[in-house]
């Protein structure tokens, strides 16, 4: 009888053309707890909600997938080249292919009595529905159809009238599951309707299909959203009148928005595609998500996805939704961007450079923009950052004299300062524009007790920003006569001002 000798779990999403960032979550944990038990990670495709399919979606879970470094062991893989394949011994591994099975087992319980075939019209269940809320009662099927006799039923489906299959469900009885994460759920059968298990379109619900199939395909946890707890007593059900063992389910807790309300699309961006393009780094992603929702019950707060595999357990899995704090999220990336080597870090900011540049016509090597990522590198918190304040490494700035004044300097302290610096920076050798020389030689001549009187000056001038890297690395990206000649610019304005 035992249907799991190995683990085996699933991710099944449905092609709706939108990864939800709590949906990678599932995946994540999902994946973990194979790999934690040495099983295997598939992936189904419950495509069953015709009129919900977006073309592309399978194709767009994988590159997902892909990008976080999960791999599928089985199921619906990506095609060496381009789109996907089905690889396994339990397939089709998309829903929509499974048809058959999903008549057949339906079959057999309206066989057993488990489920019958319902006639009745769309009016008929919204006269239903409203004269049960008019009494305050939670709107149910109230089994009209059951009462058919087997030859009505066999009439009306010759003459090919419009039906849908039902669940039997009984009354008086305790329905009663374990899950890992909720523990011991009971519930009383009369508060559960009689579920549509096939569509009048012929296609299975949710609930019938997804039940078939981690059957079939021998699915030993269903790990899955908080938000299907509810649905599990229908799935329950399934399992007794098929007489099949139960997997485990481990219902993972929702990710909450600031609101502490379920995190989705309205509270803005969810789609795990819209953290890529903003330039969150996969692994940052991966482990600020394992967090949200599970704890390690160690003080260890980065983990590698290799690192995760080893130490997931879904006792440390909470009961209560984790809210999704962007800040800390930044604050993980920013750490994993500062793993980076400088060629990798210019590597992932590429793409922005690059459309940046052409926005604003500019031409410029390599050599510049690896010393710009070198700097900016400890300063961005994605990627996309990159190019929020980096117009002054290619576009002198318009002189302000307010700005280049430190504290209280008068107009004349602050020429002389600029002066100061424009000398040894003239007398250094451009191979001497390097960060360490700079930072020495401007600071032997500088007043130990008041720096800025002659760093801020200089650093403004060459930025014309209140808040910039240092002198000494803008002076080394920008090179020896850029520098001078910004702050021969900015001489020259005061003079004129004065
Ligand atoms: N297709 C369902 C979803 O996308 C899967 C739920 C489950 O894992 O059972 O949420």
């Amino acid at each position: 009888m035992n249907n799991f000798k190995k683990t085996r779990i699933r991710f099944a999403p449905s092609p709706t053309g939108y990864i939800h960032i709590g949906n990678l979550r599932t995946a994540l944990y999902a994946y973990l707890l194979a790999k934690k038990e040495q099983g295997d990670f598939l992936l189904r495709i419950e495509d069953t909600d015709q009129a919900r399919l977006v073309p592309g979606s399978i194709e767009k879970i994988l590159e997902t997938l892909n990008w976080v470094k999960i791999k599928v062991d089985e199921g619906v893989v990506a095609a060496e080249g381009e789109g996907f394949v089905e690889k396994g011994d339990f397939g089709p591994y998309v829903q929509s292919k499974r048809l058959e099975l999903y008549q057949k087992h339906t079959q057999e319980l309206i066989n057993k009595g488990h489920a019958y075939h319902c006639f009745c019209s769309r009016e008929r269940l919204a006269e239903l529905r409203e004269e049960q809320q008019a009494r305050r009662e939670a709107p149910m099927y109230d089994k009209h159809c059951l009462s058919l006799s087997s030859e009505e039923v066999e009439k009306r489906l010759t003459a090919g009238e419009k039906h849908v299959v039902r669940l039997n469900v009984p009354r008086g009885e305790l329905i009663e599951f374990k899950d890992e994460v909720y523990g011991k759920i009971s519930i009383k059968s009369e508060t559960v309707d009689d579920q549509v298990l096939i569509k009048a379109d012929g296609f299975p619900t949710y609930h019938l299909a997804v039940v078939v199939d981690d059957y079939l395909m021998k699915i030993s946890h269903v790990v899955r959203g908080e938000d299907w707890l509810p649905s599990t007593p229908k799935h329950i059900l399934l399992y007794k009148f098929f007489n099949w063992e139960l997997p485990k389910f481990v219902h993972v807790p929702n990710i909450l928005g600031g609101n502490r309300k379920k995190l989705s699309k309205r509270s803005g961006d969810v789609s795990v595609d819209e953290f890529m393009k903003k330039g969150y780094l996969p692994e940052a992603l991966v482990n600020f998500i394992a967090l949200l929702g599970w704890n390690p019950k160690t003080e260890q707060e980065y983990f590698s996805l290799a690192e995760l595999e080893k130490a997931f357990n879904p006792e440390g899995l909470h009961k209560a939704g984790a809210v999704f704090d962007y800040k800390k999220l930044d604050w993980m990336n920013a750490h994993y961007i500062k793993q980076k080597t400088n060629e990798e870090f210019l590597a992932l900011c590429r793409p922005y450079l690059e459309e940046y540049l052409a926005k604003n016509n500019i031409k410029t090597n390599d050599d510049k923009l690896v010393k710009i990522v070198e700097v900016e590198k400890g300063r961005v918190k994605k990627l996309s950052d990159i190019v929020e304040n980096i117009d002054f490494y290619f576009k002198a700035p318009q002189p302000d004299v307010k700005m280049l004044l430190w504290k209280k300097m008068t107009e004349v302290e602050l020429i002389e300062s600029l002066k100061k610096s424009l000398d040894l920076l003239s007398d250094l050798a451009e191979e001497d524009f390097n960060v360490a020389k700079l930072q020495a030689e401007l600071l032997k001549i500088a007043d130990s007790s008041d720096r800025g009187a002659l760093l801020w000056p200089l650093r403004v001038a060459v930025s014309g920003a209140k808040k910039s890297p240092s002198p000494f690395e803008i002076a080394w990206v920008l090179g020896k006569d850029e520098t001078i000649s910004r702050l021969e610019k900015a001489i020259k304005s005061i003079e004129l001002n004065g």
